[in-house]
């Protein structure tokens, strides 16, 4: 699949800070992670610092699949609001939900401390309404998340303008919020790992994936075999090639950066991160050389051509988005860049254990809010993998192809798609003792 185009960023300013061997004969290993991006490089930090063998294998150089062009915001606010979650997937789901992702940007901020990472900031984030009709929606999320102990502040319009500078019906300013560059953030994970004992391969694309009796069979492209006890799938959105069920709808984001602009640095109060409530919403961010890199003006197709076509055209939107906000700061695109970005009807991210094929657990932290999506199934798996019970896994695993033994520790709200504790017993003890679960055998060839 045909991930990104243009000039993202951070593939622009660090190119390819390492170089990782391409697999060339056959070895073994307990857990086989599949994709070496940012999902792929937490996974194995977290397997290898819970003494778990393990080794990644990834088609692309090392974070040119995704998580090169990604703009690496980290927010705890995903793409649906709370209470729109809080219709679909219950209360205390949704809730718990924006908890996990709060908690995942404090995480990433000790990890990367722990691997000497410099690259992670912790930043405000600013939410405002894009049009006078958004207000009360607005005003609707700002309660919900007040209610729920999130660290919020409503500002109106007036209090808005005299802190950002800008006109909008109303905003919540939440403490919570940070920035990163996960292109060099993977890297130093996998690098802080292989020093660990990991092997990370590039240039290794998996054609076979076999179950057999004892473990499962990977063959690479060029022959080589991996012979492996649990397998991860951390393919990014190309895990459509892998599950024939629609999990994701696929479309088109473009993002454009700065040239380094003189003077401080602060572009605005705290160089919050700062989004819309427009359907597509605009996103902002600063970096740490004084650019600001604008995000957003999605489109529903995926066809690289088209995508492509169409970076000039979104650059000069994007700008003049930016303009109507900060018409004082004089903004000259540098770079652009175009991106296939996936989304799911909730909003939330799919993590679990594959019911079709035993030992192999999928990572797939769809949306605006990716890499801490990546974050939370990082733990989810290696909790699954050393079977250790998660109480939060089936948050994640709601789909029915994903099986989670732990199934019925949430989903209590209205929505829940096995609402009654007796139901779901039943379901899953019949799931366990079923013969046709553990039965393996079943080979897809990609
Ligand atoms: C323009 C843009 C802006 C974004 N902004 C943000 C943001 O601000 N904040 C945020 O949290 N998220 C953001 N995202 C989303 C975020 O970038 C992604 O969620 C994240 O990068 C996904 O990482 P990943 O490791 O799961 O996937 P990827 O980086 O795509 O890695 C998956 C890897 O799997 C490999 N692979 C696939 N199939 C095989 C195979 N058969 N054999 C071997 N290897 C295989 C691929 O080569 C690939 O490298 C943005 C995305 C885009 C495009």
């Amino acid at each position: 699949m045909n991930l990104s185009a243009g000039l993202p960023f951070w593939l622009i300013k660090n190119g390819l800070p390492f170089d990782y061997p391409k697999l060339e004969k056959s070895t073994k290993t307990e857990v086989t992670i599949l994709g070496g991006g940012i999902s792929g490089a937490l996974i194995a930090y977290h397997l290898i610092n819970a003494g778990i063998s393990c080794l990644v294998a990834d088609s692309r150089s090392i974070g040119l699949g995704s998580t090169c062009s990604s703009t690496s915001l980290l927010q705890y606010e995903i793409d649906t609001s709370l209470h729109e979650l809080a219709d679909k997937v219950g209360y205390r789901n949704a809730v718990r939900s924006y908890e996990l992702c709060s908690q995942a940007i404090d995480k990433l901020q000790q990890i990367a401390g722990k691997i000497n990472f410099p690259d992670i900031q912790h930043k405000k984030s600013l939410y405002y309404a894009a049009y006078k009709k958004d207000k009360a929606f607005i005003k609707k999320e700002f309660a919900i998340r007040k209610e729920n102990g999130f660290s919020v502040r409503w500002l109106d319009e007036n209090s808005l303008h005299k802190l950002y500078g800008f006109i909008a019906p109303g905003a919540i300013l939440s403490e919570q919020g940070g920035q990163t560059d996960a292109y060099t953030f993977a890297h130093a994970l996998h690098q802080y790992s292989i020093k660990k004992g990991l092997r990370v391969y590039d240039r290794t694309k998996i054609v076979s994936i076999k179950h057999a009796k004892n473990g499962i069979i990977l063959k690479t492209e060029n022959g080589s075999v991996i012979k492996t006890k649990k397998l991860v799938y951390a393919t990014g959105y190309e895990v459509v090639e892998f599950i024939d069920k629609k999990l994701v709808d696929l479309k088109s984001t473009y993002a454009i950066i700065s040239e380094q602009i003189n003077g401080t640095g602060n572009f605005w109060k705290d160089n919050s991160l700062i989004w819309n409530t427009a359907d597509p919403y605009l996103y902002l961010r600063t970096t740490n050389d004084k650019r600001i890199i604008v995000g957003g003006r999605d489109e529903a197709f995926t066809h690289p051509a088209h995508r492509d076509n169409l970076i000039k055209k979104k650059t000069t939107q994007l700008v003049n988005d930016f303009n109507k906000i900060f018409p004082g700061i004089s903004f000259n695109p540098e770079f652009s860049w175009a991106g296939t970005f996936g989304s799911t009807a909730d909003g939330l991210p799919f993590i679990g254990a594959y019911k079709k094929r035993p030992d192999s657990f999928f990572s797939l932290g769809f949306g605006g809010n990716g890499i801490t999506f990546s974050l939370i199934a990082a733990g989810i798996i290696t909790d699954l993998i050393r079977d250790k019970k998660n109480k939060d896994a089936a948050l994640f695993s709601r789909h029915p192809i994903f099986y989670n033994p732990w199934q019925g520790t949430l989903y209590s709200g209205k929505n829940s798609p096995v609402s009654s504790p007796v139901k779901r017993y039943f379901i899953n003890t019949t799931l366990i003792f079923s013969p046709i679960y553990w039965k393996a055998g079943a080979s897809i060839v990609l």
